[in-house]
């Protein structure tokens, strides 16, 4: 295993020989690899196969056009988002206009000069790390960094569709922490928080790798466990359950903090619409408070039972 950096392609559909030559000694200065295309088809294969960091497009190409290859990018979810310049031949206004109303971030003539288009080129991938990253942060609390209540109604359907594709097993369990907001009314706010993102701590420290953990609002949290049944989750869950019953709270020392579980295993009715599989966990979540709080509850469907001790 190398440890090396991860590269920054960037793809350079253009048929010209002698600008991708031009191109790529130019930008393997600036630490990024150079992958060319001869023709719209084969950039658009290109793209398609390995997504880029940045497309360098040229508009004068055999068969499909620049523009017709940035429609095609544009249409395309899993391309529309990946960063295009333009560099064509043509300095006419009407093709500028034309590139950028139709999505490239950017339109540079040829001849280019190098180090205009590189700077130009850092430009482009520094706005699009920033877009990256604020899509990410849409879908994290604020609060504990966990996923958002956003972001779980994506991967739920997500991990749905996966699970039912290759008859995996998956559990969906909703968490939520006794008497929260008691905790809020006693000692505050701020303690309250405190709570909130040392529950957070737990569930990031006792999930296994492929488990995701979400903060649905308020106290409320979801835990997404592929390829796991319903008793393998409960090993996990009590794990969890028994970790924050063991935290001393340096505000409130002798006030512990305990919480409810409900696991499911299917949607109610047997289906495999996300509503159905939370209104399951959502069923045994309440069982669990019901039956005395600081406990997990489990969800077949409609049927609810007690999680073996
Ligand atoms: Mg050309």
């Amino acid at each position: 295993m190398s440890g090396s950096a991860p590269v920054t392609r960037v793809l350079a559909i253009d048929d010209s020989e002698d600008i991708h030559a031009i191109l790529r000694a130019r930008l393997e200065r600036e630490g990024l690899v150079l992958e060319s295309a001869a023709s719209g088809a084969e950039g658009l294969a290109a793209v398609l196969a390995d997504p880029p960091a940045l497309i360098l497009l040229d508009l004068g190409l055999p068969g499909m056009d620049g523009f017709e290859v940035l429609r095609h990018l544009k249409d395309n979810d899993r391309t529309h988002s990946i960063p295009v310049i333009v560099l064509s031949g043509s300095d006419d206004a009407k093709d500028k206009v034309r590139g950028l109303d139709m999505g490239a971030v950017d339109y540079v003539c040829k001849p280019f000069d190098h180090y205009e288009l590189s700077a130009r080129l850092r430009v482009a991938l520094r706005t699009q790390r920033l877009l990256e990253m604020l899509a990410r942060r849409a879908q994290i609390d604020g609060l504990t960094g966990l996923w958002n209540r956003e972001h779980f109604d994506a991967r739920l359907a997500d991990a749905l569709a996966t699970s039912a594709r290759h008859g995996a097993p998956l559990a969906l369990a909703y968490g939520d922490l006794d008497h929260f907001k008691s905790v809020n009314d006693t000692y505050g706010h701020s303690a309250g928080d405190a709570v909130l993102e040392g529950f957070a701590d737990i569930l990031l420290g006792e999930l296994r790798e492929a488990d995701v953990a979400f903060r649905l609002g308020g106290e409320e949290f979801a835990l997404l466990l592929p390829d796991t049944t319903v008793e393998e989750s409960i090993a996990v869950l009590e794990r969890i359950r028994a970790s924050l019953a063991g935290v001393c709270w340096p505000r409130h020392p002798d006030r512990a903090i305990t919480c409810s579980f409900g696991v499911a295993d299917r949607g109610v009715g047997g289906s495999w619409e996300p509503s159905a599989w939370m209104e399951a966990a959502d069923k045994a979540l309440y069982a669990a408070k019901n039956a005395g709080r600081d406990r997990v509850m489990i969800a077949h469907g409609e049927e609810i039972e007690p999680a073996p001790c």
